[in-house]
């Protein structure tokens, strides 16, 4: 199935001009992306054109925006009511219509035949399933949900949720496009609420509860809610903003689908009915009640998030992506019972599921790390993807910009240790899974580390860049968007760095008080010499690609939305060749740059004679003298 590339400048309708799909043209054209809004009526249309430039407005007074950048932005949205002049040549449809089946369902069924064979359509529901949706599109498979968070156009969370017939391409290329747009997509699966509603929503509701069964005042759970979750905004006043109805709404669909735990309080019912926001500022935070609030929010989060874990609604990562990201969380679920403790953890959601009996099931893998004794959740930082005879690696944390905390360097290392043992894997690539290679060293885990910690740290870095550089096979970084501090350490202990044009390269950490640890000064000085080292190092400023490859310590810089097709070609080119040639050189060159001169000439000499010995020279020559691609198998 051919899959569109939706890269700027295509063309992206959307469908819908109200306050979602003002947002989502908003944030296309501000990442370059040409747009078509479509909506009924020219009144409806006008709405939509006013609140994106009430946005534009906003940006431009807090200094975000230069009012040059706004007509760039304005310049590239276009505004219709004709819905096939909206579609036509469209390589992305996204749909914020009503939230009503049938007038989804309607749009979809007329759109079949408007859009282009190859176009991917999405739906931005937040709570109709996907999968009865695609069923009113003629093409299943291009068809996805594109969960945006509001306000559209700022909010980074994107969920990209597959129906059942959706092809995994499509989502590759929409979770592509989410990064295009500056967002973080999550993967989640089509189940209601998606990821992040499935416990948000509740929680929100489970405020109302504990308001109705007068367990505390609505100040005191407003405060818990903003403390216990690192929030700048309570339940309460959350609700105000985004609106009582819209809680009142997802609850009743979370309701439906997983039933009586997920029952809508009758105060949030009261509330929604009455039309007023809930008042809570008058009345006194009473900190003897705090703790019963903080329990029953924190059972009930944990419990949710391990069951929708449970089911592959969402992985660990993405699930605590979707609370720092969407809701601005300073923790998410995971991060929460691991700083608690798993079984403490599993006592409270014990204690909350209670009152539910089996209407609140309780996560098995919950209650087995529990049972084992452990104490922190396991999160996965790095990934490891085969294409073909290359092996990426890839550092996963896209919601920091890949900062590199302890657990994701010692995971580098072990994902490096066990391609090792992988004969089929010819090359590595280093990179990050979104297009930023790493911003630095986590400054947040840093911060409050004493001088040992800071130490070992640096060690746990070290050893991390050094398993990079001894791996025996090829490796190349690939550094997109930011390679800065321990981020750019750890690329330059690949073979070479590739960059994307528009990268920045640096080691800064003279600017936040300490200097290069992970062995980047001294890897780069053997590199470029001192001299440039040192006025990198000293002055902390990062160059661009460009300069990077002029100076020498990058090796090719390639165009940015190209970046990972050529550095996989760049791979399999060096897989193609004699893997022991590669394999041995690369020791040559290496043992052989702290030898004198006239040891690393013998070793390459001997080196070299011993390539004689394999089967791949054997095979390398006669294909040469035959005129045919030589299949080498590294022996
Ligand atoms: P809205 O009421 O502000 O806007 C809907 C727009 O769709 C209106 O301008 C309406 O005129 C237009 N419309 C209706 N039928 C149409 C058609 N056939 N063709 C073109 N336009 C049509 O609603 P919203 O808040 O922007 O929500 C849109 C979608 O986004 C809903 O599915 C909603 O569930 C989802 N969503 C909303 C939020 C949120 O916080 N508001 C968050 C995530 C997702």
């Amino acid at each position: 199935m051919e899959i569109p590339s939706v890269r700027p400048p295509a063309v992206i309708a959307v469908i819908g001009a109200g306050n979602m799909g003002s947002g989502i043209a908003q944030a296309c054209a501000q990442s370059g992306f040409t747009v078509r809004v479509r909506d009924i009526d020219a009144p409806m249309l006008e709405r939509g054109r006013g609140l994106i430039d009430k946005m534009l407005a906003g940006a431009i007074q807090r200094k975000k925006l230069t009012p040059a950048r706004r007509e760039e932005v304005l310049g590239r949205i276009s505004f219709t009511t004709d819905l096939r002049a909206a579609v036509e040549g469209a390589a992305l449809v996204i749909e914020a219509v009503f939230e009503d089946r049938a007038v989804k369902a309607k749009l979809l069924g007329e759109l079949g035949p408007l859009v282009s064979p190859q176009a991917i359509v999405a739906t931005n529901t937040s709570s109709l399933s996907v999968t009865e949706l695609s069923r009113g599109f003629p093409h299943p498979e291009r068809f996805a949900g594109l969960h945006f968070f509001f306000p559209a156009a700022i909010n980074k969370l994107l969920e990209v949720i597959g129906g059942e017939s959706t092809d995994s391409g499509v989502l590759d290329a929409l979770e592509q496009f989410g990064y295009l747009t500056r967002k973080v997509p999550i993967r989640v699966a089509d189940r209601a609420g998606f990821a992040v509603n499935r416990y948000f929503v509740p929680y929100l509701n489970e405020a109302a509860r504990l308001a109705e069964e007068g367990v505390a005042s609505l100040a005191t759970i407003e405060e818990v809610g903003r403390e216990l979750f690192g929030a700048t905004l309570g339940p309460f006043e959350l609700m105000n903003v985004t609106g009582i109805p819209i809680a009142a709404h997802s609850q009743e669909s979370l309701h439906a689908a997983f039933g009586a735990a997920y029952a809508p309080s009758s105060r949030l019912e009261e509330q929604f009915r009455s039309g007023t926001p809930w008042a809570w500022k008058e009345m006194a935070v009473e900190p003897q009640r705090k703790t019963e609030v903080r329990e029953r929010f924190l059972g009930l989060t944990i419990g949710i998030a391990a069951r929708l874990v449970e089911e592959g609604v969402a992985t660990p990562e993405a699930t605590d992506r979707g609370a720092t990201v969407g809701l601005r969380r300073a923790w998410g679920p995971f991060a929460q019972l691991s700083s608690i403790g798993i079984p403490e953890g599993l006592r409270l959601v014990e204690q909350y599921a209670k009152r539910w009996g089996d209407a609140f099931p309780i996560s098995a893998e919950l209650r087995r790390r529990a049972a084992a004794g452990e104490s922190r959740w396991p999160m996965r930082y790095v990934r490891v993807e085969h294409r073909g005879p290359v092996a990426w690696v890839l550092l996963d944390r896209p919601e920091v910009l890949n900062s590199l905390n302890s657990d994701l360097l010692e995971q580098i290392e072990r994902a490096f240790q066990g391609l090792e043992s992988v004969p089929e894997v010819r090359a590595v690539v280093l990179a990050g899974s979104s297009p930023v290679f790493a911003a630095g060293a986590d400054i947040a885990e840093m911060e409050h580390k004493s001088l040992a910690e800071g130490v070992e740290f640096g060690y746990i870095g070290q050893r991390a860049a050094r398993r990079v550089e001894a791996f025996p096979g090829p490796v190349i970084a690939l550094v997109e968007g930011y390679a800065l501090g321990g981020g750019l350490e750890l690329a330059l202990a690949a073979d070479f760095i590739v960059a994307a044009q528009g990268a920045q390269l640096g080691l800064p950490e003279v600017t936040v008080g300490i200097h290069p640890g992970m062995g980047g000064a001294s890897r780069l000085t053997r590199l470029i010499g001192r001299a440039k080292t040192k006025w990198l190092v000293y002055t902390g400023i990062p160059v661009g690609a460009e300069e990077a490859l002029r100076l020498g310590f990058v090796a090719q810089v390639y165009p940015a939305g190209a970046a990972r097709e050529e550095t996989q070609k760049l791979a399999e080119t060096i897989a193609s060749r004699a893997p022991l040639g590669v394999r041995w050189i690369k020791r040559v060159i290496d043992d052989g740059m702290d030898a004198p001169l006239s040891a690393a000439l013998y070793l390459e000499g001997q080196s070299a004679g011993h390539t004689f010995g394999t089967r791949d020279r054997t095979e390398g020559m006669r294909a040469f003298l035959e005129r045919r691609p030589p299949k080498f198998e590294g022996k």
